[in-house]
Parts: C-alpha cells; structure tokens; sequence
C-alpha cells in the first residue's frame, strides 16, 4: 500500500478516472475531458476501479452505479472511509428513476451525479464545477484510530490501550485493510487480492488463520469478536 502523499498538480494536469462499464460512454467521456486538458484513466469493472483509485491518485472520479464485480454505491463508500482517498471528488453516473432516489437516500458519499442519457456539455459543467467545489488534497492521514486501537501507517505499529501490539506483516495489512474499510463486509476473495495480492495463490483459509491471530491480539474476548465480525458466508467486518 502506497502512502506517498501527491501534491496538486504533481502530473501537471488533473487526472479524471472513469469507472463505467459502457464502453462507448466511457470512450466518449475520455475523449472530451482529454479536449479539455484532462489526464484520463477508465475502468470498466468495480474491483479494478477501485484498484485504480488506490493506484492513480486521481484528483476526480467519474463512477457507474451498475457495474460488474463491485456496485458503484459500495465502491464510493469504500473510497469515502478510506483517509488516503476519503477527499477525492465523485461523480455519479445513473440511469434514469429510482436510482437517483437510492443515491439521496443512502447518502453514499457522492458530490455530484448526472442523470443517463446526458448531454457532454451538461457532463463538463458538471465536472468543473465539482472540481472548483474540492478541497485541495489534505496532508495523508497516518493513523488509523477506533476506540482504544490506534494504527501508525508509516511506523507499522499497533497499539491497544497505550500497549504496543506486536503484528506479523501480513497481520497489519490485514488490520488496516479491514479497518480502512469500516463498516464494508470485506470477501475472502477481496481480501486475498488487497491483502495478498493477485498473483499470490494462498487457500482462502489463510484468511480465516490470519482473522484468528488478529482476534486472539486485539479482541477483548476472541471467542466472542465485536471488533472483527464474520458475516456468515461472506466474509469478514471491522465494527471498531
Ligand atoms: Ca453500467
């Protein structure tokens, strides 16, 4: 995991990642923001937009709600409760209905969406005005805190009560990646690929072995975890 804080202007042009599983959409949206000067980056799946969020640093994201591999609305929430890229600017693209409804009602985190079909005109002054709208990329956070557990990212150091708590490599990638992720129930599957990356190939049981050295560490009463819950059949939740 990358923490090099990126400065403003950094590629000398502000990067836009589309993650939009209509090709052609996607290829006519590049096309105009890279008429404007835009750098341009797209994603056609959710995992790999997400992916490319953590990789590209792009100052904006332009995200579909359906999506193949991971939903739009999932994706933003996991991009909001993520401190390394809870700033950058989003905007959603819908189809026309109730989504639009769903989006306000679960208040997902976006600044902004546009409603399919939509003219490229109505999209570019959407996108200037969400990018006036951002704040300039805040000072990367290096602590990750929940209740009396508190993570030094650049120390790779875990505390609980005060007490150091000694973590294999892989234990603190795990914690973090959970703990990034607040909230979102995490796949055996997804965490396999965060925590040990695609080409690794490790038995998914690995993950479970790894929860219950992280829960026997860091849980009051690791028979009984409130911190780090499993979902049954899905995978695993950091509670906090
Ligand atoms: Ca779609």
């Amino acid at each position: 995991m990358s923490h090099k804080p990126l400065q403003p202007g950094d590629s000398g042009m502000s990067k836009v990642l589309i993650i939009e599983d209509e090709v052609t959409l996607a290829n006519n949206l590049a096309d105009k923001l890279r008429g404007e000067g835009f750098t341009v980056v797209t994603s056609a799946d959710g995992e790999d937009g997400l992916e490319k969020v953590r990789a590209e640093h792009p100052d904006l994201i332009v995200l579909d709600i359906m999506l193949p591999g991971l939903d739009g609305l999932s994706l933003c929430r996991m991009v909001r409760r993520d401190a390394a890229t809870a700033h950058i600017p989003i905007i959603m693209l819908t189809a026309r209905g109730t989504e639009v409804d769903k989006i306000v009602g679960l208040e997902s985190g976006a600044d902004d969406y546009v409603v399919k079909p939509f003219a490229l005109g109505e999209f570019l002054a959407r996108v200037r005005a969400v990018m006036r709208r951002a704040p300039g990329r805040p000072v990367l956070q290096d602590e990750l805190v929940s209740n009396d557990l508190q993570v030094s990212l650049t120390g790779r150091k875990v505390f609980k009560g005060g007490e150091e708590v000694k973590l294999s490599n892989k234990e603190f990638d795990l914690l973090t990646e959970l703990m990034r992720n607040r909230g979102v129930v995490l796949s055996r599957d997804l965490i396999l690929t965060k925590v040990w990356g695609y080409d690794y190939f490790v038995d998914k049981r690995t993950v479970d072995v790894h929860i219950r050295w992280l829960r026997e560490k860091l849980e009051q009463d690791a028979s009984n975890p409130r911190r780090i819950v499993t979902v049954r059949g899905v995978g695993y939740r950091f509670e906090g």
